[in-house]
């Protein structure tokens, strides 16, 4: 969705869906999008300065970081940015460091591509380690199995030799 900054009198309301998929890179988190990303911002003008803020809503394709399985994954986020046009950016370095600037971007010209934003603020939602459910049992390390759903012999056969080893150690002083 590209807007026109001159047709912004003081705000505007943009609501509309994107495709997530066409923003992917190749060194992003491994994800794919189920739903399209939903949007309801609101752009306004700030002398020079223009401030975008609403929520943004979509559901994701995660791999679980245990048992590898693909999930369903709801994100939710809001985004609240404010771009300064590109002429601004001659600023001392140290000031670019400020917390309070992390969220201070810029843009170029009268036209503005809101979809970029929306994207990188669905990726700060995306978790370091991602999870299908908090009790996961993860993957058997011995057979492969998804623990989750398959049962495997593989840690009870351990245990027995273990303590067959064990038995075998006692008789053996
Ligand atoms: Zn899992
Ligand atoms: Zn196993």
């Amino acid at each position: 969705m590209i807007i026109k900054l001159h047709d912004i009198e003081e705000s505007i309301s943009v609501r509309g869906t994107m495709d997530g998929s066409k923003y992917k890179r190749p060194d992003d988190v491994d994800l794919s999008f189920e739903s399209p990303i939903e949007y309801e911002l609101t752009v306004s003008k700030m002398g020079t300065d223009v401030h975008i803020n609403g929520p943004i809503r979509c559901t994701l394709k995660l791999g679980c970081d245990r048992c590898l399985e693909a999930f369903s994954y709801p994100v939710s986020a809001y985004l609240d940015i404010e771009l300064a046009p590109k002429a601004d950016e001659a600023k001392p370095p140290e000031l670019e460091l400020k917390s309070e600037d992390l969220n201070l971007g810029f843009f170029e010209g009268d036209e503005l591509e809101l979809e970029p934003y929306v994207y990188e603020e669905v990726m700060l939602g995306v978790p370091i380690k991602a999870l299908c459910d908090d009790a996961c049992k993860g993957i058997c390390p011995v057979c492969g199995r998804n623990q989750n759903t398959e049962t495997c012999e593989c840690g009870k056969s351990r245990g027995t030799s273990l303590a067959e080893k064990l038995q075998g150690f006692l008789k053996d002083r």
